[in-house]
């Protein structure tokens, strides 16, 4: 985690949101969005901190919350959770997955997430000494191959990290692939973690959580967050659900982690789970406007575009446009273009990296008018 000189090497997303800052560029590198969530939510929050709810709250999270992630679970999933002992909330989706590996992963145990991944899973893997074994997820559609899933996992596989809807490419994974994955699991006795922060940002596809297939639920810790669907990714937030005696070992290193968090936001997040459908299925919808614009101003700019089926992030290849290398390329785009994206090969390991060169992530959780600007940027660049 430390650059060569002994300094903390920034992660990629405040690296690129310090370009954008400096150059005054638009920033579609780091994904947060530029607009505040439901009214309902943040006036929950003013409310709970005029109510003095302003101190450390229970460690599994304040029973509000709890019950509403565990109605939220049942509403839209069909499972029936014990908010008691099989939902813990956590300082963020970051938290509950530093928790979940440190909990259960020995050193020299084998982890298996796909590749590219969310640049925190490798670190945390690192942290507890575990080895991180990768399977590839290929454009154009970023789906993995079953014959890969079945050579990485082996029984020197403790955790299989899933995360459907998937950042940075945007795909989502089908019960075909979900439910090789239980056998396998089952097979090598591993547990499933199912990141699912963008549960509910999803366009054309249907997201199935690996808990809902048969055999799932028993070996699964599934993880998300209030940040991305109620627009919060400030408040930090998130929760995992599992079977109690999985709960209880990941509580086991979280109190000692962050201990408990954003006492008023609980409440707060509780409201915004417990919003009509509605709220939900618009939320998708305006995101997928903001997808279209963006992905169709960056084909028009000569870009190869990967539509992506969910989430905040499009992939594109600036090859086409003279650009190989990616990592140059988005150094180079404040100038270029007064724009800021991510290269894709900060979620890939080194010797893999050139199989992602030319791959740019661009985040289209803006205000349609910053989308709409980028939009006239990125033209110059044909
Ligand atoms: N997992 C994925 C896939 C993410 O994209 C993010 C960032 N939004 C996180 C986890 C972290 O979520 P949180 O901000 O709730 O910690
Ligand atoms: N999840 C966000 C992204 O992928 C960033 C979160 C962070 O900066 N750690 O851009």
């Amino acid at each position: 985690l430390l650059g060569a000189d002994g300094s903390i090497a920034a992660t990629i997303f405040a690296e690129m949101s310090a370009l954008a800052t400096r150059t005054g560029a638009i920033n579609l590198g780091q994904g947060f969005p530029d607009e505040d969530g439901p009214v309902e939510v943040l006036e929950a929050a003013r409310d709970a901190i005029s109510a003095g709810i302003n101190q450390y709250p229970p460690g599994r999270g304040m029973p509000v919350l709890r019950e509403a992630i565990a109605a939220h679970q049942s509403r839209f999933r069909g499972i029936t959770l014990d908010p008691e002992s099989e939902v813990l909330v956590t300082a963020g989706a970051t938290e509950a997955l530093a928790a979940t590996i440190l909990a259960l992963v020995e050193a020299g145990d084998e982890v298996v997430t796909f590749e590219p991944f969310y640049d925190s899973y490798g670190a945390i893997i690192g942290l507890a000494n575990g080895i991180h074994r990768t399977v590839p997820l290929r454009a154009p559609d970023f789906q993995p191959d079953l014959d890969d899933l079945r050579a990485a996992i082996t029984d020197r596989t403790r955790l299989i990290i899933v995360n459907t809807p998937h950042n940075p490419t945007g795909s989502v994974f089908g019960p075909e692939v979900l439910q090789l994955i239980i056998e396998l699991a089952q097979r090598h006795d591993a547990i499933i973690v199912t990141d699912e922060v963008y549960e509910h940002l999803v366009f054309e596809a249907q997201h199935v959580p690996i808990a809902t297939l048969p055999g799932g639920r028993e070996r699964t810790i599934t993880i998300s967050s209030g940040g991305k669907t109620f627009s919060t990714t400030g408040w930090k937030i998130g929760w995992l659900t599992a079977p109690a005696e999985l709960v209880t070992a990941v509580l086991a290193v979280k109190q000692f982690l962050t201990y408990v968090n954003g006492a008023p936001f609980q409440p707060a997040i509780a409201v915004g789970l417990g919003l009509p459908d509605s709220f939900f299925t618009s939320a998708a919808d305006t995101l997928r406007a903001k997808r279209d614009l963006l992905s169709s101003g960056l084909t028009d700019a000569g870009f190869t575009v990967s539509l992506p089926q969910a989430g905040y992030f499009v992939v594109a290849d600036a090859a086409p446009l003279g650009h190989p290398d990616a990592v140059e390329f988005c150094r180079s785009l404040p100038a270029l273009a007064g724009v800021v994206g991510v290269p894709i090969t900060a979620f890939v390991h080194e010797d893999r990296r050139h199989e992602y060169a030319s791959l740019v992530r661009f985040a289209y959780c803006k205000r349609t008018s910053v989308l709409e600007d980028a939009v006239a940027r990125l033209a110059r660049l044909n």
